[in-house]
């Protein structure tokens, strides 16, 4: 009998990212990992976007994407052709 309202999913979802960056105080944190503990649709959000986040690897605003990652990325993003062009 948990009440669980969507709300809450909602207010989760909101700040996963910054959950994610770490960004967050420590007892909103808990709050959110309460929340996952029993709500798994939630986490199944969490974990793709982490992935997504490991793929993708967005350094800090300001740094060069490092070119191997720059790469990657176009190669996912399917720019090949961008890349070649622009030696
Ligand atoms: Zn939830």
């Amino acid at each position: 009998m948990t009440s669980h309202s969507h709300e809450n999913c909602q207010a989760l979802l909101g700040s996963l990212s910054e959950y994610i960056d770490g960004e967050l105080p420590s007892d909103l944190c808990t709050e959110i990992e309460k929340h996952l503990e029993g709500c798994e649709n939630c986490r199944v959000v969490l974990n793709t976007t982490r992935r997504t986040i490991d793929l993708v690897q967005i350094p800090a605003e300001g740094s060069p994407l490092p070119s191997e990652v720059r790469e990657r990325l176009f190669k996912r993003l399917d720019l090949n052709e961008f890349l070649n062009s622009n030696h």
